[in-house]
C-alpha cells in the first residue's frame, strides 16, 4: 500500500472521503488542492499538515497564504500549482478526485513522475484515454480506478489474463429518474436533479447520473481502462447498486463484485492494494436485501447514454467534445441558466458540429474540449434559454 497521498480536489466529495480513508489507514497527505470550500481546506490544513496547499483560484490563494501564515506550508496557485502537488516527491500516489477536464494535465504529470494514480476523475480518460493509458504503460505508472465501477471491474480482472474476458457488464442505477420520459424531465429542477436515491455525490456527477451521462463517460472510461471495444462492454440497469459491475469471461462464468454503495470502498482499495484493510464502512447484509433486479437500458429514455456510446464507436476526440459540452452544460443548469433536457441537446449538438479527430496530441486534444466549451456557450447564447 502507499504511504503518502496528494489530494487534487480535497474538499470535494471524494476528497473528504479520501481524506477520511488516509486518516483510518494511517496514510501521510503531503499535498492538498481545491478550488472551493476554503474553509473547509483550512481546516484539512491544520489537521493534516501537508507539506504544500494548491489553491486554484490565484486571488484565493492569496488570501489563503495569509490565513496560514502562521504554519510552514506552502500555498501555491493555478495549474502549475496543481502539477506541483501532483509531483511532489513526498507523494507515491496522487487522487484526482477533481471534477472535470482540468484533471488532464496534472495526471499527466504525475504519470511522468511515476506516481501511482487513484484515479476519480472520469472525464481525464473520456478526454485523453489513449494518451493517458499510453503515457501510463511506457512510464510504468500505476492506474488504480477508484470509480465503483471501474473498482469493481478491476477486482472482477485480478489475476486474470486478457484472452479469459469475454464482455464488460457495466452496471448503473439509472439513476433518480428511471423510467421517465424526456417530457416528464422537461421541468426537473437542480435540487432534484442532484438527489440520487443511492449514492451521495457531488453535484456534477449527480447530474450526471440523472442524464445517464455519467453511465456514458463510464463506458469510454472503461474502454480505456481496461483496453476493450465499445462491442466488449455491456450496460446493465441495476437499480439497487448492490453488484457494482461484472464481468463475463469466455466460458460463461460471470464475476461480479458486491458491497454497499460507499465510495470509501474503492477509495481504500485505490490506496492499499494490493492489499486490503477493515474498513469503516458498513457491510453488506444479505439478510436485508430486498431483491437484486435487472435490465436492459432504454436508449430513447437516456439519450445521453446512446450519444456517449455512439462517440465512443466514433473515437478520436468525440468523447472529448461531448465531455466538456456536457460539463458546461451542467454547469449552466445547475446556475439555473438553462433546463434540463437542455443538457442534452448542447452535448449532442456540439458532437454534430465538432468534427472529430483521431489524436494524441494533447494541445489538439485540448483544443477540442475548448472548442466544445465555446460552442455551448454561442449554442445557448443564440437560442432562447429554455
Ligand atoms: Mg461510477
Amino acid at each position: 500500500m502507499v504511504r503518502s497521498i496528494s489530494v487534487l480536489g480535497c474538499t470535494g466529495s471524494i476528497g473528504r472521503q479520501t481524506i477520511a480513508v488516509a486518516e483510518h489507514t494511517g496514510i501521510a497527505v503531503a499535498a492538498l488542492t481545491a478550488n472551493r470550500k476554503i474553509d473547509l481546506l483550512e481546516e484539512q490544513t491544520r489537521r493534516l499538515h501537508p507539506k504544500l496547499v494548491c489553491v486554484y483560484d490565484e486571488e484565493a490563494a492569496k488570501a489563503f497564504r495569509t490565513a496560514v501564515a502562521d504554519t510552514e506550508i506552502r500555498v501555491v496557485s493555478g495549474m502549475e500549482g496543481l502539477i506541483e502537488a501532483a509531483t511532489l516527491p513526498e507523494s507515491e500516489c496522487v487522487v484526482t478526485a477533481v471534477s472535470g477536464s482540468v484533471g488532464l494535465r496534472p495526471t499527466l504529470a504525475a504519470i511522468r513522475a511515476k506516481k501511482r494514480i487513484a484515479l476519480a476523475n472520469k472525464e481525464t480518460l473520456v478526454c485523453a484515454g489513449s494518451l493517458v493509458m499510453r503515457r501510463a504503460s511506457e512510464e510504468g505508472a500505476e492506474i488504480i480506478p477508484v470509480d465503483s465501477e471501474h473498482s469493481a471491474i478491476f477486482q472482477c480482472l485480478m489475476g486474470r489474463r486478457k484472452e479469459e474476458l469475454r464482455k464488460i457488464l457495466l452496471t448503473g442505477s439509472g439513476g433518480p429518474f428511471l423510467g421517465k420520459t424526456r417530457e416528464e424531465l422537461e421541468d426537473i429542477t437542480p435540487q432534484q436533479a442532484v438527489k440520487h436515491p443511492n449514492w451521495n455525490m457531488g453535484a456534477k456527477i449527480s447530474v450526471d447520473s440523472a442524464t445517464m451521462m455519467n453511465k456514458g463517460l463510464e463506458f469510454v472510461e472503461a474502454m480505456h481502462l481496461f483496453r476493450v471495444t465499445p462491442d466488449e462492454i455491456q450496460v446493465v440497469v441495476h437499480p439497487q447498486s448492490v453488484i457494482h459491475s461484472m464481468v463475463e469471461l469466455v466460458d460463461g462464468t460471470v464475476i461480479a463484485q458486491l458491497g454497499v454503495p460507499d465510495m470509501g470502498l474503492p477509495i481504500q482499495l485505490a490506496l492499499t492494494y494490493p492489499e486490503r484493510k477493515p474498513s469503516l464502512f458498513e457491510h453488506l447484509d444479505f439478510a436485508k436485501l430486498q431483491g437484486l433486479t435487472f435490465e436492459a437500458p432504454d436508449f430513447i429514455k437516456m439519450p445521453c447514454l446512446k450519444l456517449a456510446i455512439d462517440c465512443a464507436r466514433t473515437g478520436g476526440t468525440a468523447p472529448c467534445v461531448m465531455s466538456a459540452a456536457n460539463e458546461v452544460a451542467v454547469h449552466m443548469f445547475l446556475r439555473g441558466e438553462i433546463g434540463f433536457n437542455r443538457i442534452y441537446d448542447a452535448a449532442a449538438a456540439a458532437v454534430a458540429a465538432i468534427p472529430a479527430v483521431v489524436t494524441e496530441d494533447l494541445d489538439e486534444i485540448l483544443a477540442a474540449d475548448g472548442a466544445a466549451r465555446t460552442f455551448v456557450k454561442e449554442y445557448f447564447s443564440k437560442a432562447s434559454k429554455k
